[in-house]
Protein backbone atom coordinates (compact mmCIF):
# COMPACT_ATOMS: atom_id res chain seq x y z
CA UNK A 1 0.00 0.00 0.00
CA UNK A 2 1.43 3.82 -0.67
CA UNK A 3 1.68 5.94 2.08
CA UNK A 4 3.93 9.27 2.46
CA UNK A 5 5.74 10.29 5.13
CA UNK A 6 6.27 13.95 5.58
CA UNK A 7 9.60 15.77 6.95
CA UNK A 8 11.79 18.58 6.19
CA UNK A 9 13.27 18.79 2.70
CA UNK A 10 17.36 19.52 3.09
CA UNK A 11 18.88 18.53 -0.28
CA UNK A 12 16.92 19.01 -4.01
CA UNK A 13 16.19 16.42 -6.51
CA UNK A 14 13.98 12.83 -6.83
CA UNK A 15 15.35 9.78 -5.89
CA UNK A 16 13.83 6.04 -6.30
CA UNK A 17 15.03 3.19 -4.89
CA UNK A 18 15.00 0.16 -2.57
CA UNK A 19 15.49 1.55 1.31
CA UNK A 20 18.30 0.39 3.00
CA UNK A 21 17.79 0.48 6.66
CA UNK A 22 20.74 1.34 8.50
CA UNK A 23 21.21 0.89 12.91
CA UNK A 24 22.10 4.75 14.05
CA UNK A 25 24.52 2.91 15.41
CA UNK A 26 26.10 0.44 12.76
CA UNK A 27 26.63 2.94 10.43
CA UNK A 28 30.34 2.50 10.76
CA UNK A 29 30.02 -0.85 9.46
CA UNK A 30 31.21 -0.90 5.73
CA UNK A 31 28.71 -0.65 2.81
CA UNK A 32 30.14 -1.88 -0.66
CA UNK A 33 29.38 -3.99 -3.33
CA UNK A 34 30.97 -6.87 -4.16
CA UNK A 35 31.92 -8.57 -7.89
CA UNK A 36 29.84 -11.67 -8.69
CA UNK A 37 32.65 -13.98 -8.22
CA UNK A 38 33.20 -12.80 -4.76
CA UNK A 39 29.76 -14.08 -3.32
CA UNK A 40 30.86 -17.71 -2.31
CA UNK A 41 33.98 -16.03 -0.49
CA UNK A 42 31.98 -13.09 0.99
CA UNK A 43 29.33 -15.83 1.90
CA UNK A 44 32.59 -17.94 4.00
CA UNK A 45 33.48 -14.67 5.64
CA UNK A 46 30.00 -14.72 7.42
CA UNK A 47 29.79 -18.30 8.09
CA UNK A 48 33.69 -18.55 10.07
CA UNK A 49 32.69 -15.60 11.77
CA UNK A 50 29.66 -17.35 12.45
CA UNK A 51 31.42 -20.13 13.61
CA UNK A 52 34.45 -18.60 15.51
CA UNK A 53 31.17 -17.02 17.81
CA UNK A 54 29.89 -20.49 17.72
CA UNK A 55 33.33 -22.20 19.34
CA UNK A 56 33.59 -19.45 21.56
CA UNK A 57 30.29 -20.34 23.67
CA UNK A 58 30.86 -24.11 23.07
CA UNK A 59 34.02 -23.35 24.96
CA UNK A 60 32.38 -21.03 27.99
CA UNK A 61 29.55 -23.62 27.91
CA UNK A 62 32.13 -26.46 28.87
CA UNK A 63 33.82 -24.44 31.24
CA UNK A 64 30.75 -23.73 32.94
CA UNK A 65 29.78 -27.47 33.09
CA UNK A 66 32.90 -28.33 35.17
CA UNK A 67 31.59 -25.65 37.84
CA UNK A 68 28.98 -26.90 40.94
CA UNK A 69 25.43 -26.26 40.56
CA UNK A 70 25.85 -23.74 43.15
CA UNK A 71 28.51 -21.26 40.82
CA UNK A 72 27.07 -22.10 37.33
CA UNK A 73 24.82 -19.59 36.76
CA UNK A 74 21.05 -20.25 35.48
CA UNK A 75 20.80 -17.28 33.45
CA UNK A 76 23.87 -17.53 31.73
CA UNK A 77 23.49 -21.60 30.77
CA UNK A 78 20.35 -20.32 29.03
CA UNK A 79 21.48 -17.40 27.74
CA UNK A 80 24.07 -18.90 25.96
CA UNK A 81 21.46 -21.75 24.94
CA UNK A 82 19.60 -18.79 23.34
CA UNK A 83 22.46 -17.72 21.51
CA UNK A 84 23.20 -21.00 20.37
CA UNK A 85 19.91 -21.04 18.86
CA UNK A 86 19.58 -17.65 17.39
CA UNK A 87 23.10 -18.30 15.55
CA UNK A 88 21.53 -21.36 13.98
CA UNK A 89 18.64 -19.56 13.03
CA UNK A 90 18.06 -20.75 9.27
CA UNK A 91 16.28 -17.36 8.71
CA UNK A 92 19.39 -15.25 9.86
CA UNK A 93 21.48 -17.54 7.23
CA UNK A 94 19.38 -17.56 4.65
CA UNK A 95 18.58 -13.89 4.87
CA UNK A 96 22.22 -13.22 4.88
CA UNK A 97 23.13 -15.07 1.82
CA UNK A 98 20.22 -13.71 -0.21
CA UNK A 99 21.32 -9.98 0.22
CA UNK A 100 24.98 -11.56 -0.75
CA UNK A 101 23.81 -13.56 -3.59
CA UNK A 102 20.86 -11.38 -4.94
CA UNK A 103 22.38 -7.87 -4.04
CA UNK A 104 25.58 -7.97 -4.17
CA UNK A 105 26.14 -6.77 -0.55
CA UNK A 106 29.52 -6.99 1.46
CA UNK A 107 29.65 -9.75 4.27
CA UNK A 108 28.81 -7.08 6.77
CA UNK A 109 25.86 -5.19 5.14
CA UNK A 110 24.19 -8.12 4.45
CA UNK A 111 24.23 -8.85 8.12
CA UNK A 112 23.34 -5.69 9.60
CA UNK A 113 20.39 -5.88 6.89
CA UNK A 114 18.99 -9.36 7.75
CA UNK A 115 19.73 -7.73 11.08
CA UNK A 116 16.81 -5.34 10.94
CA UNK A 117 14.71 -7.46 9.15
CA UNK A 118 14.97 -10.06 12.17
CA UNK A 119 14.61 -7.21 15.03
CA UNK A 120 11.57 -5.63 13.14
CA UNK A 121 10.01 -9.40 13.62
CA UNK A 122 10.62 -9.23 17.42
CA UNK A 123 9.76 -5.94 17.47
CA UNK A 124 6.08 -6.93 16.55
CA UNK A 125 5.86 -9.54 19.09
CA UNK A 126 3.15 -10.03 21.58
CA UNK A 127 5.38 -11.78 23.97
CA UNK A 128 7.34 -10.03 26.41
CA UNK A 129 9.93 -12.57 26.62
CA UNK A 130 10.01 -13.26 22.86
CA UNK A 131 10.46 -9.38 21.98
CA UNK A 132 13.56 -9.30 24.92
CA UNK A 133 15.25 -11.80 22.21
CA UNK A 134 16.17 -8.87 20.20
CA UNK A 135 18.79 -7.70 22.53
CA UNK A 136 20.08 -11.12 21.92
CA UNK A 137 20.46 -11.00 18.42
CA UNK A 138 21.84 -7.85 18.16
CA UNK A 139 24.68 -8.85 20.23
CA UNK A 140 25.62 -11.73 18.41
CA UNK A 141 25.67 -9.97 15.34
CA UNK A 142 28.31 -7.56 17.04
CA UNK A 143 30.00 -10.79 18.12
CA UNK A 144 30.10 -11.92 14.88
CA UNK A 145 30.78 -8.70 12.98
CA UNK A 146 33.79 -8.34 15.50
CA UNK A 147 34.60 -11.91 14.60
CA UNK A 148 35.03 -11.30 10.72
CA UNK A 149 37.09 -8.26 11.67
CA UNK A 150 40.92 -8.27 10.31
CA UNK A 151 39.33 -10.93 7.64
CA UNK A 152 38.69 -8.42 5.00
CA UNK A 153 36.84 -9.28 1.54
CA UNK A 154 39.12 -10.35 -1.23
CA UNK A 155 38.78 -7.29 -3.11
CA UNK A 156 37.30 -4.44 -2.13
CA UNK A 157 34.89 -2.48 -4.92
CA UNK A 158 35.19 0.77 -4.55
CA UNK A 159 32.08 2.15 -2.86
CA UNK A 160 31.25 4.96 -5.35
CA UNK A 161 30.46 2.28 -7.99
CA UNK A 162 28.11 4.24 -10.26
CA UNK A 163 24.71 2.23 -10.28
CA UNK A 164 22.91 2.16 -13.68
CA UNK A 165 19.55 4.11 -13.86
CA UNK A 166 16.83 2.03 -13.34
CA UNK A 167 14.60 2.83 -16.30
CA UNK A 168 10.83 2.98 -15.24
CA UNK A 169 10.27 -0.87 -16.07
CA UNK A 170 12.92 -2.44 -13.88
CA UNK A 171 11.02 -0.01 -11.37
CA UNK A 172 7.89 -2.02 -12.21
CA UNK A 173 9.67 -5.37 -12.75
CA UNK A 174 11.19 -4.92 -9.55
CA UNK A 175 14.87 -5.42 -10.96
CA UNK A 176 16.93 -6.23 -7.76
CA UNK A 177 20.68 -5.74 -8.86
CA UNK A 178 21.86 -2.02 -9.79
CA UNK A 179 19.06 -0.61 -8.32
CA UNK A 180 19.48 2.95 -6.36
CA UNK A 181 19.92 2.22 -2.39
CA UNK A 182 18.36 5.21 -0.22
CA UNK A 183 19.37 4.88 3.25
CA UNK A 184 16.77 5.20 5.93
CA UNK A 185 17.92 5.67 9.48
CA UNK A 186 16.78 7.10 12.91
CA UNK A 187 19.19 9.20 13.16
CA UNK A 188 22.79 10.25 11.72
CA UNK A 189 26.05 12.22 13.38
CA UNK A 190 27.73 14.74 10.93
CA UNK A 191 30.55 12.02 11.30
CA UNK A 192 28.32 9.43 9.89
CA UNK A 193 27.30 11.50 6.93
CA UNK A 194 30.71 12.21 6.08
CA UNK A 195 31.83 8.68 5.68
CA UNK A 196 28.81 8.73 2.97
CA UNK A 197 30.69 11.26 1.13
CA UNK A 198 31.83 8.59 -1.04
CA UNK A 199 28.70 5.87 -0.79
CA UNK A 200 26.97 3.70 -2.74
CA UNK A 201 23.38 5.14 -1.28
CA UNK A 202 21.56 7.84 -3.71
CA UNK A 203 19.36 9.33 -1.20
CA UNK A 204 18.98 9.74 2.73
CA UNK A 205 16.06 9.91 5.13
CA UNK A 206 16.39 10.48 8.60
CA UNK A 207 13.43 10.56 11.42
CA UNK A 208 15.32 13.03 13.39
CA UNK A 209 17.15 16.70 12.58
CA UNK A 210 16.34 19.81 11.64
CA UNK A 211 16.90 21.45 8.27
CA UNK A 212 20.07 22.95 9.18
CA UNK A 213 21.91 21.15 11.45
CA UNK A 214 25.25 19.69 10.33
CA UNK A 215 23.75 16.56 9.33
CA UNK A 216 21.12 18.31 7.05
CA UNK A 217 24.23 20.26 6.11
CA UNK A 218 26.92 17.29 4.82
CA UNK A 219 23.63 15.44 2.76
CA UNK A 220 23.17 18.81 1.26
CA UNK A 221 26.69 18.58 0.26
CA UNK A 222 26.75 15.30 -0.77
CA UNK A 223 24.48 16.56 -4.09
CA UNK A 224 22.09 13.46 -3.62
CA UNK A 225 18.16 13.82 -2.41
CA UNK A 226 17.52 13.98 1.34
CA UNK A 227 14.90 14.45 4.08
CA UNK A 228 15.18 14.60 7.65
CA UNK A 229 12.99 14.95 10.44
CA UNK A 230 10.75 12.36 8.67
CA UNK A 231 9.99 10.84 12.35
CA UNK A 232 9.08 6.92 12.33
CA UNK A 233 10.31 6.44 9.08
CA UNK A 234 12.52 4.11 10.29
CA UNK A 235 10.11 2.57 11.79
CA UNK A 236 7.58 2.50 9.35
CA UNK A 237 9.86 1.51 5.99
CA UNK A 238 10.85 -2.07 5.66
CA UNK A 239 13.84 -2.78 4.67
CA UNK A 240 14.22 -3.50 0.85
CA UNK A 241 10.72 -1.42 0.25
CA UNK A 242 10.15 0.64 -2.71
CA UNK A 243 10.75 4.09 -1.88
CA UNK A 244 10.39 7.78 -3.24
CA UNK A 245 12.65 10.36 -1.71
CA UNK A 246 11.20 13.71 -2.98
CA UNK A 247 14.08 16.18 -1.53
CA UNK A 248 12.25 19.89 -2.72
CA UNK A 249 8.80 18.61 -0.88
CA UNK A 250 10.70 17.30 2.19
CA UNK A 251 8.40 13.58 1.72
CA UNK A 252 9.04 9.90 1.80
CA UNK A 253 6.60 7.93 -0.63
CA UNK A 254 6.85 4.28 -0.07
CA UNK A 255 5.42 1.77 -1.66
CA UNK A 256 4.76 3.87 -4.72
CA UNK A 257 2.11 2.30 -7.02
CA UNK A 258 2.53 2.30 -10.61
CA UNK A 259 1.12 5.54 -11.41
CA UNK A 260 2.91 7.30 -8.23
CA UNK A 261 6.30 6.36 -9.82
CA UNK A 262 5.56 7.32 -13.33
CA UNK A 263 4.76 10.87 -11.86
CA UNK A 264 8.10 11.05 -9.77
CA UNK A 265 9.91 9.50 -13.10
CA UNK A 266 8.67 12.61 -14.92
CA UNK A 267 10.20 14.82 -12.14
CA UNK A 268 13.28 13.08 -11.80
CA UNK A 269 13.84 14.01 -15.61
CA UNK A 270 12.59 17.53 -15.47
CA UNK A 271 15.38 18.09 -12.87
CA UNK A 272 18.16 16.19 -14.87
CA UNK A 273 17.00 18.76 -17.65
CA UNK A 274 17.21 21.72 -15.15
CA UNK A 275 20.88 20.88 -14.31
CA UNK A 276 21.61 20.70 -17.40
CA UNK A 277 20.19 24.06 -18.68
CA UNK A 278 21.91 25.49 -15.74
CA UNK A 279 25.46 24.17 -16.14
CA UNK A 280 25.46 26.17 -19.24
CA UNK A 281 25.89 29.20 -16.80
CA UNK A 282 29.05 27.61 -15.65
CA UNK A 283 31.86 30.26 -16.88
CA UNK A 284 29.33 33.45 -17.00
CA UNK A 285 30.13 35.67 -14.75
CA UNK A 286 28.32 35.94 -11.94
CA UNK A 287 27.46 39.90 -12.85
CA UNK A 288 23.56 41.38 -12.25
CA UNK A 289 21.68 42.98 -14.96
CA UNK A 290 22.90 46.53 -13.49
CA UNK A 291 26.47 45.41 -13.49
CA UNK A 292 27.20 44.65 -10.05
CA UNK A 293 30.00 41.71 -9.55
CA UNK A 294 28.55 39.09 -7.27
CA UNK A 295 31.02 36.64 -5.48
CA UNK A 296 30.08 33.07 -5.18
CA UNK A 297 31.97 31.23 -3.15
CA UNK A 298 31.74 27.45 -1.83
CA UNK A 299 31.28 25.70 1.72
CA UNK A 300 34.04 22.61 1.78
CA UNK A 301 33.96 20.15 4.82
CA UNK A 302 37.24 18.27 3.30
CA UNK A 303 40.46 19.61 1.82
CA UNK A 304 38.70 16.42 -1.13
CA UNK A 305 36.29 18.56 -1.84
CA UNK A 306 37.96 21.60 -3.60
CA UNK A 307 38.23 20.22 -6.94
CA UNK A 308 34.17 19.85 -6.96
CA UNK A 309 33.56 23.39 -5.69
CA UNK A 310 36.43 24.20 -8.71
CA UNK A 311 34.18 21.98 -10.94
CA UNK A 312 30.85 23.77 -9.91
CA UNK A 313 32.21 27.19 -10.89
CA UNK A 314 33.04 28.97 -7.12
CA UNK A 315 35.74 32.06 -7.22
CA UNK A 316 37.31 30.43 -3.92
CA UNK A 317 36.18 28.74 -0.78
CA UNK A 318 33.77 30.56 1.81
CA UNK A 319 33.73 28.56 4.33
CA UNK A 320 35.77 25.48 5.51
CA UNK A 321 34.26 23.70 7.95
CA UNK A 322 37.53 22.70 9.64
CA UNK A 323 36.06 20.81 12.58
CA UNK A 324 35.50 17.55 10.10
CA UNK A 325 38.87 17.01 10.55
CA UNK A 326 38.35 16.56 14.27
CA UNK A 327 35.65 13.97 13.87
CA UNK A 328 34.98 10.54 14.25
CA UNK A 329 39.02 10.08 15.57
CA UNK A 330 37.90 8.92 18.88
CA UNK A 331 39.23 12.10 20.23
CA UNK A 332 42.75 12.02 19.33
CA UNK A 333 43.22 15.40 17.60
CA UNK A 334 44.63 15.92 14.52
CA UNK A 335 48.22 17.33 15.00
CA UNK A 336 49.98 20.42 13.77
CA UNK A 337 51.84 18.46 10.73
CA UNK A 338 48.38 16.29 9.68
CA UNK A 339 46.42 19.42 9.84
CA UNK A 340 48.80 21.51 8.13
CA UNK A 341 48.85 18.86 5.22
CA UNK A 342 44.95 18.97 4.85
CA UNK A 343 44.67 22.86 5.28
CA UNK A 344 47.87 22.46 2.21
CA UNK A 345 45.70 20.40 -0.14
CA UNK A 346 42.34 22.85 0.17
CA UNK A 347 44.35 25.40 -0.72
CA UNK A 348 46.49 23.88 -3.73
CA UNK A 349 43.37 22.33 -4.99
CA UNK A 350 41.71 25.65 -4.81
CA UNK A 351 44.55 26.52 -7.86
CA UNK A 352 45.28 30.26 -6.66
CA UNK A 353 41.63 31.00 -5.74
CA UNK A 354 40.78 32.10 -1.82
CA UNK A 355 40.20 29.32 0.80
CA UNK A 356 38.59 30.69 4.08
CA UNK A 357 39.55 28.39 7.38
CA UNK A 358 37.44 28.13 9.84
CA UNK A 359 38.74 27.42 13.15
CA UNK A 360 37.80 24.56 14.55
CA UNK A 361 33.39 24.56 15.34
CA UNK A 362 32.85 21.46 17.48
CA UNK A 363 30.52 20.97 20.28
CA UNK A 364 26.66 21.29 20.06
CA UNK A 365 25.70 18.84 17.44
CA UNK A 366 29.15 18.10 16.40
CA UNK A 367 30.57 16.25 18.92
CA UNK A 368 33.83 15.12 18.38
CA UNK A 369 32.70 11.45 19.34
CA UNK A 370 29.36 9.92 20.09
CA UNK A 371 31.21 9.67 23.86
CA UNK A 372 28.66 10.37 26.48
CA UNK A 373 30.74 13.11 27.93
CA UNK A 374 30.36 14.70 24.72
CA UNK A 375 26.59 15.19 24.96
CA UNK A 376 26.72 15.22 28.23
CA UNK A 377 25.54 18.77 28.16
CA UNK A 378 21.76 20.08 28.70
CA UNK A 379 22.21 22.95 26.18
CA UNK A 380 25.58 22.21 24.22
CA UNK A 381 24.89 24.88 21.59
CA UNK A 382 25.33 26.83 24.99
CA UNK A 383 27.79 25.59 26.06
CA UNK A 384 31.68 25.08 25.35
CA UNK A 385 31.60 25.46 21.55
CA UNK A 386 33.63 26.47 18.69
CA UNK A 387 36.45 29.84 19.94
CA UNK A 388 35.13 29.04 23.46
CA UNK A 389 36.38 25.13 23.06
CA UNK A 390 39.55 26.67 21.09
CA UNK A 391 40.53 29.26 23.76
CA UNK A 392 39.61 26.50 26.75
CA UNK A 393 42.48 24.61 25.35
CA UNK A 394 45.39 27.32 24.03
CA UNK A 395 47.78 24.16 23.03
CA UNK A 396 44.94 22.45 20.90
CA UNK A 397 44.05 25.88 19.41
CA UNK A 398 47.76 27.23 18.74
CA UNK A 399 48.27 24.12 17.31
CA UNK A 400 45.41 24.52 14.65
CA UNK A 401 46.76 28.38 13.62
CA UNK A 402 50.39 27.27 13.33
CA UNK A 403 48.99 24.52 10.67
CA UNK A 404 47.06 27.45 9.06
CA UNK A 405 49.63 29.99 9.35
CA UNK A 406 51.57 27.20 7.80
CA UNK A 407 49.74 26.55 4.62
CA UNK A 408 48.79 30.37 4.35
CA UNK A 409 52.40 29.78 1.95
CA UNK A 410 50.63 27.77 -0.73
CA UNK A 411 48.23 30.50 -1.49
CA UNK A 412 46.12 32.61 -0.70
CA UNK A 413 44.17 31.24 2.57
CA UNK A 414 42.08 33.56 5.39
CA UNK A 415 41.33 32.36 8.76
CA UNK A 416 37.69 32.82 9.91
CA UNK A 417 36.77 32.50 13.74
CA UNK A 418 33.61 30.85 14.86
CA UNK A 419 30.85 32.42 17.67
CA UNK A 420 32.81 35.25 19.20
CA UNK A 421 31.04 37.14 21.11
CA UNK A 422 33.01 39.50 23.55
CA UNK A 423 35.46 41.80 22.95
CA UNK A 424 37.82 39.71 25.36
CA UNK A 425 37.29 36.66 23.11
CA UNK A 426 38.95 38.69 20.34
CA UNK A 427 42.08 40.01 21.91
CA UNK A 428 42.38 36.45 23.55
CA UNK A 429 42.12 35.04 19.80
CA UNK A 430 44.41 38.10 18.52
CA UNK A 431 46.70 37.44 21.02
CA UNK A 432 47.30 33.51 20.44
CA UNK A 433 47.54 34.40 16.45
CA UNK A 434 50.63 36.05 17.46
CA UNK A 435 51.90 33.43 19.54
CA UNK A 436 51.36 31.35 16.73
CA UNK A 437 52.91 33.32 14.66
CA UNK A 438 56.14 33.86 17.12
CA UNK A 439 56.22 30.38 17.34
CA UNK A 440 56.80 29.74 14.40
CA UNK A 441 59.27 32.13 13.98
CA UNK A 442 61.09 30.50 17.01
CA UNK A 443 61.29 27.29 15.30
CA UNK A 444 62.37 29.05 11.74
CA UNK A 445 59.03 27.88 10.03
CA UNK A 446 57.84 29.38 7.05
CA UNK A 447 54.29 30.77 6.90
CA UNK A 448 51.90 33.11 4.74
CA UNK A 449 50.23 35.68 5.22
CA UNK A 450 46.47 35.34 6.35
CA UNK A 451 43.57 38.00 6.78
CA UNK A 452 41.68 37.46 9.82
CA UNK A 453 37.90 37.49 9.93
CA UNK A 454 35.09 36.74 12.33
CA UNK A 455 31.93 34.98 12.03
CA UNK A 456 28.93 36.94 12.66
CA UNK A 457 26.84 33.92 14.12
CA UNK A 458 24.84 35.39 18.13
CA UNK A 459 22.83 38.42 17.85
CA UNK A 460 25.35 40.33 20.50
CA UNK A 461 27.65 40.08 17.76
CA UNK A 462 25.60 41.68 15.30
CA UNK A 463 24.54 44.18 17.66
CA UNK A 464 28.24 45.33 18.07
CA UNK A 465 29.42 44.79 14.92
CA UNK A 466 31.83 48.06 14.92
CA UNK A 467 33.75 46.56 17.80
CA UNK A 468 34.53 43.46 15.52
CA UNK A 469 35.23 45.80 12.92
CA UNK A 470 37.95 47.51 14.81
CA UNK A 471 39.94 44.12 15.15
CA UNK A 472 38.91 42.38 11.80
CA UNK A 473 40.15 42.69 7.97
CA UNK A 474 36.14 41.02 6.69
CA UNK A 475 32.96 39.60 8.20
CA UNK A 476 30.78 36.14 7.80
CA UNK A 477 27.50 35.93 8.31
CA UNK A 478 26.57 32.28 9.96
CA UNK A 479 23.00 32.42 9.48
CA UNK A 480 22.20 29.01 10.50
CA UNK A 481 23.33 29.83 14.45
CA UNK A 482 22.12 33.75 13.36
CA UNK A 483 18.40 32.46 13.66
CA UNK A 484 19.11 29.74 16.20
CA UNK A 485 20.13 32.12 18.82
CA UNK A 486 18.15 34.72 17.63
CA UNK A 487 14.69 32.94 17.74
CA UNK A 488 15.84 31.03 20.57
CA UNK A 489 14.93 27.29 18.31
CA UNK A 490 17.44 24.22 18.35
CA UNK A 491 18.46 23.65 14.77
CA UNK A 492 18.63 20.12 15.02
CA UNK A 493 15.16 19.69 16.71
CA UNK A 494 12.72 18.92 13.97
CA UNK A 495 9.82 19.81 16.89
CA UNK A 496 10.62 23.23 16.14
CA UNK A 497 11.64 23.33 12.61
CA UNK A 498 8.45 25.17 11.63
CA UNK A 499 9.85 28.19 14.28
CA UNK A 500 12.54 28.03 12.10
CA UNK A 501 12.40 31.38 10.19
CA UNK A 502 15.02 33.19 8.18
CA UNK A 503 12.89 35.86 7.31
CA UNK A 504 11.96 36.53 10.51
CA UNK A 505 12.19 40.65 11.02
CA UNK A 506 14.25 40.33 14.33
CA UNK A 507 17.22 37.86 11.90
CA UNK A 508 16.30 40.25 8.94
CA UNK A 509 17.83 43.79 10.92
CA UNK A 510 20.57 41.39 12.04
CA UNK A 511 22.01 40.40 8.84
CA UNK A 512 21.19 43.77 7.46
CA UNK A 513 23.10 45.52 10.21
CA UNK A 514 25.97 43.58 9.36
CA UNK A 515 26.27 43.53 5.74
CA UNK A 516 25.37 48.34 6.62
CA UNK A 517 28.28 48.20 8.57
CA UNK A 518 30.46 46.56 6.31
CA UNK A 519 29.98 48.60 3.73
CA UNK A 520 30.27 51.62 5.48
CA UNK A 521 33.44 50.55 6.70
CA UNK A 522 34.69 49.17 3.57
CA UNK A 523 35.25 45.93 4.50
CA UNK A 524 34.44 42.65 3.28
CA UNK A 525 31.17 41.04 4.22
CA UNK A 526 29.61 37.50 3.26
CA UNK A 527 27.14 35.42 4.29
CA UNK A 528 28.15 31.29 4.82
CA UNK A 529 25.25 29.81 6.46
CA UNK A 530 22.24 28.00 4.24
CA UNK A 531 20.43 31.59 3.78
CA UNK A 532 23.29 32.12 0.93
CA UNK A 533 22.26 29.20 -1.39
CA UNK A 534 18.51 29.22 -1.28
CA UNK A 535 17.49 31.04 -4.06
CA UNK A 536 14.03 32.00 -2.77
CA UNK A 537 16.21 34.77 -0.82
CA UNK A 538 18.96 35.63 -3.19
CA UNK A 539 17.80 39.00 -4.17
CA UNK A 540 16.46 39.89 -0.87
CA UNK A 541 19.76 39.67 0.43
CA UNK A 542 20.92 41.29 -2.97
CA UNK A 543 18.46 44.09 -2.16
CA UNK A 544 20.35 44.41 1.54
CA UNK A 545 23.86 45.04 -0.28
CA UNK A 546 25.39 41.47 0.32
CA UNK A 547 27.54 40.92 -2.38
CA UNK A 548 29.15 38.01 -1.74
CA UNK A 549 27.38 34.14 -1.32
CA UNK A 550 29.41 31.23 0.11
CA UNK A 551 27.21 27.53 -0.27
CA UNK A 552 27.23 24.51 -0.99
CA UNK A 553 28.52 23.92 -4.49
CA UNK A 554 25.58 22.10 -5.63
CA UNK A 555 23.68 25.24 -5.61
CA UNK A 556 25.74 27.92 -6.90
CA UNK A 557 24.55 27.82 -10.70
CA UNK A 558 21.09 27.87 -9.41
CA UNK A 559 21.99 31.15 -7.56
CA UNK A 560 24.03 32.60 -9.97
CA UNK A 561 20.84 32.59 -12.34
CA UNK A 562 18.94 34.76 -9.73
CA UNK A 563 21.95 36.95 -9.82
CA UNK A 564 21.77 37.02 -13.60
CA UNK A 565 18.06 38.25 -13.27
CA UNK A 566 18.55 40.53 -10.68
CA UNK A 567 18.94 44.58 -10.73
CA UNK A 568 20.17 46.13 -7.75
CA UNK A 569 18.80 49.42 -8.74
CA UNK A 570 14.86 48.28 -7.88
CA UNK A 571 16.00 45.62 -4.92
CA UNK A 572 17.30 47.91 -2.82
CA UNK A 573 13.78 49.83 -2.06
CA UNK A 574 11.95 46.48 -2.01
CA UNK A 575 14.01 44.95 0.38
CA UNK A 576 13.74 48.26 2.75
CA UNK A 577 9.80 47.62 2.49
CA UNK A 578 10.35 43.72 2.84
CA UNK A 579 12.30 44.29 6.11
CA UNK A 580 9.96 46.72 7.62
CA UNK A 581 6.79 43.81 7.40
CA UNK A 582 5.62 42.15 10.38
CA UNK A 583 6.33 38.78 8.42
CA UNK A 584 8.26 39.16 5.63
CA UNK A 585 7.79 35.52 4.42
CA UNK A 586 4.49 36.32 3.26
CA UNK A 587 5.71 39.18 0.66
CA UNK A 588 8.55 36.79 -0.34
CA UNK A 589 6.12 33.60 -1.24
CA UNK A 590 4.04 36.26 -3.57
CA UNK A 591 7.09 37.43 -5.43
C1 LIG B 1 26.33 29.16 10.37
O1 LIG B 1 26.12 29.08 11.59
O2 LIG B 1 25.57 29.75 9.59
C2 LIG B 1 27.51 28.54 9.79
C3 LIG B 1 27.82 28.72 8.53
O3 LIG B 1 28.24 27.70 10.58
P1 LIG B 1 27.77 26.23 10.96
O4 LIG B 1 26.57 25.89 10.11
O5 LIG B 1 28.90 25.31 10.70
O6 LIG B 1 27.42 26.34 12.40
MG1 LIG C 1 27.65 28.39 12.90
Amino acid sequence: MTFSIHGLAVARGIAIGRAVLVASSRVDVAHYFIEASQVEAEIERVRSGRNAVVHEIHRLQASISHMGPKEAPQELTALLDVHLLLLGDAELAEGVKHWIRDRLYNAEWALTTQLEVIARQFDEMEDEYLRGRKADLEQITEKVLRAMKGVASPVLVAPSRVLRKPSQQDLLLDDTVDVPLILVAHDLSPADMLQFKQSVFAGFVTDVGGKTSHTAIVARSLNIPAVVGARLSSQLVRQDDWVIIDGDAGVMVVDPSAIVLAEYGFKQRQGELERGRLSRLLHTPAVTMDGQKIELLANIEMPEDAPGAIRSGALGVGLFRSEFLFMGRQGRLPNEEEQYQAYRRAIEGMQGLPVTIRTVDVGADKPLDESPQDTAHLNPALGLRAIRWSLADPAMFLTQLRAILRAAAHGQANMLIPMLVHAGEIRHTMALIDRARVELDNRGIAYGPVKIGAMIEVPAAALIVKVFLKYFDFLSIGTNDLIQYTLAIDRTDESVAHLYDPLHPAVLRLVALTIAECRAQGKPVSLCGEMAGDISLTRLLLGMGLRSFSMHPAQILAVKQEVLRADTTKLTAWAQQVMSDDEPGLRILRQ
